[in-house]
Parts: structure tokens; sequence; C-alpha cells
């Protein structure tokens, strides 16, 4: 049963690294490579500024980390949605909840693979693919009904991503907590998703100064409800709803450098908010915490029935090979080291 209700015993979160590949914009500034995969589960972060560093510290290997999967700036979406999200999609299935977030600053990846591009769609496409495939294979009746709702959590604020406009107010019922008036849009199949989502994505918050870029500040999930019937053993029809979350989590970048500040002017600037409580909620979850502080955040309040318990959680830590961005992947490989 639930594994957080047995004391002691935290919730097994799955933690995954992806390395992208080095930029034409880092290559021109010289920079080089300052992370390792040796295997699929080793990991070496080594700092380096000059040749003679780096075959210092290639001596040196620099720091472990192991995660349950470390995907090469080689591995491809499909790989990366097998790996990671696939038994999800399956758990789904048979009415259990899960959560996939991909964790990272800035540029390091996580649009990439969450969302991807019409040549290369990322987990969120692939996972609706996926799950129409394997609705197909199991009911020949076609009582599957699959909703999708995509949203945006920016500066504390929730908006409905396929439908913008007024912001959507959270209320508590009998299901938990919703974002009263959010769209469902009901999808019949994978073709229509990617542009779907990709309007979502453009409906994301910017930055006042940086009006064609997505904020780096808003976190973007998409919720896919599957329900179905089924007969239990004495013929009784019942509901069955399994709920997948994918999320595309702000910028880390902005949580670390105010880190240090207290808290009070964090919480009076609202700034990544919903990322503080989103680690407090994982860190809770993985010691095996009785409490776990969902009501901190609008983030974590939306996702209080897909994080934790019975529900399947994945992360997926996002860096960049450079080592001009050493600090911050230092950083995610650290967060995401403790959400083990
Ligand atoms: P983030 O969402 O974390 O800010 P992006 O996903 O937008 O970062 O990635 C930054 C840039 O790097 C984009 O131009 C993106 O296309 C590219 N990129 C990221 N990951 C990969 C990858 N695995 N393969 C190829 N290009 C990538
Ligand atoms: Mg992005």
């Amino acid at each position: 049963e639930a594994i957080s209700e047995r004391p002691g015993i935290g919730s097994r979160i799955l933690v995954f690294v992806r390395l992208r590949p080095m930029a034409k914009k880092e290559k021109e500034a010289g920079s080089r490579c300052c992370v390792r995969i040796v295997n699929r589960r080793d990991l070496y972060l080594t700092e380096f500024a000059t040749e003679n560093d780096y075959l210092r510290l290639k001596r040196l290997r620099g720091r472990h980390f192991a995660f349950d999967a470390s995907f090469p700036d080689s591995a491809t979406q499909q790989e990366v949605y097998s790996t990671t999200t696939a038994e999800l999609v399956e758990a789904v299935l048979q009415g259990r909840n899960g959560s996939v977030f991909c964790y990272g600053a800035t540029g390091a990846g996580k649009t990439y693979t969450m969302l991807g591009t019409v040549e290369n769609p990322g987990v969120m496409v692939l996972a609706i693919k996926d799950l129409f495939t394997k609705i197909r294979q199991r009911s020949c009746d076609g009582n599957h009904v699959v909703h999708l709702s995509y949203l945006e959590v920016y500066n504390e604020t929730v908006r409905d991503l396929l439908a913008p406009g007024r912001p959507l107010v959270l209320r508590e019922d009998k299901q938990g907590i919703v974002a009263a008036g959010l769209t469902q849009y009901r999808a019949y199949s994978t073709d229509e998703v990617m542009a779907l989502l990709q309007q979502g994505n453009l409906n994301r918050t910017t930055e006042p100064t940086r009006v064609n870029e997505t904020s780096s500040r808003s976190h973007a999930i998409l919720q896919v409800v599957v329900e179905y019937k089924i007969k239990d053993a004495s013929m009784n029809i019942i509901n069955r709803v399994g709920k997948l979350s994918l999320i595309d989590l702000a910028g880390s970048e902005r949580a670390l450098a105010t880190d240090q500040r207290t808290l009070r002017s964090l919480e009076g600037a609202n700034i990544n908010r919903s990322l503080l409580a989103l680690s407090s909620c994982i860190n809770a979850l993985v010691e095996g915490k009785k409490h776990i502080p969902y009501r901190n955040s609008k983030l974590t309040q939306l996702l209080k029935d897909s994080l934790g318990g019975a529900c399947n959680t994945v992360m997926i830590a996002n860096i960049s090979p450079s080592n001009l961005s050493f600090g911050e992947t230092q950083n995610t490989l650290h967060w995401a080291d403790r959400a083990k």
C-alpha cells in the first residue's frame, strides 16, 4: 500500500540526470565539458579552466554522483521517455497517479526534454502517444476517456495555458484540489497534441524585459487524466481514474540566487515559492515524514494527489556540459542527489 504511510520508510523517487549537448554559443565562448558520464549510473563533475587542469582532474575524476540513470548528450528523446516515464503511463492505465518533473537552470534543457520539437517530440508528447497506443491495444470497446489540462504557475498565480485569461482559483472538492474553470481538453489522438502544447507554451508568461522568451520563473504543468470503467468480481461497473502530471519547472537558478536571503524577503517577492515548497515536500517524502507541507505553494497544492503515497514520482535533472555553467550544474546535481 501507500509507502509513505509506513513510518520510517520514505517514498521512493526515481532521479535521473540528462546532459544536453554543448551549444554553439558555448563552444564559441571556448567552454569545455565539465561533466563525464562513465556508465548508465555514474556521473562525474569536474571543474577546470585550462587543458592542464582538465588532464589533472581527469585523473582525479572529480565529484562522483550516482543516479537511477544518467543520460549522455547522445541520448534520444525516446530513450529518455522509455526509461523515465513509460512505467508511469502503464500505472495511470491501472488507475494510479504519477508525476514527472524537469528540474534545472534556465537553458539546461527542461523544455526540450518535456515538450521537445516537432522533429524530436519530448516526454509530454511521447507519453500521450504511448498512452493511446496502450489504450488501443487493451480495449476494443473504446471505453477510455482522455482529458488534457495545461496550466502555468507564475508568481503564485495559476493560469490556463489552453485558454489564457484571468487567473484560476484553486478550490478543494471531493477529488482534491482543483483549479476552477480549467480547460479539460478531450483528446482522441496524438496528432493534435503537439500543436496544442506548443500553442500552450507560447501562452506562458514572459518577463517584461525578455518579451520573446518564456519566463524562467514559470512552471508549466500538463495533466493527463484517463478515465475508464471496469467490472469488479460481482460484475458491478466501477469508474477508475489515473492522472499523470508532467511538469516543466521554473529555472532553478533564481531559487539558488535567493537562497541566501532571508525567508521573509523571499516570501515578499514570491520568487520561486513553488520551487522551494516542492523541494520541502520532496525532502519530507524521501525522509518518510508524516506531515508533507503541500499547502505552502500553488504548485504543491496542485500536485498533492500526484506526489508521494502510492504515486510514482520521477525527477529529471537537466544539466549543461559547459564549465561556464559549473556552479548551476553543481547545485542541480546536489539538489537531485538529495531527492534520492
Ligand atoms: P530550459 O527549458 O531548461 O531553459 P531548453 O530546453 O530551452 O532549456 O534548452 C536550451 C537550448 O538547448 C534550446 O535551444 C534547446 O533546443 C537546446 N537543447 C536542450 N537539450 C537538448 C538536447 N538534448 N539535444 C539538443 N538540443 C537541446
Ligand atoms: Mg524552458
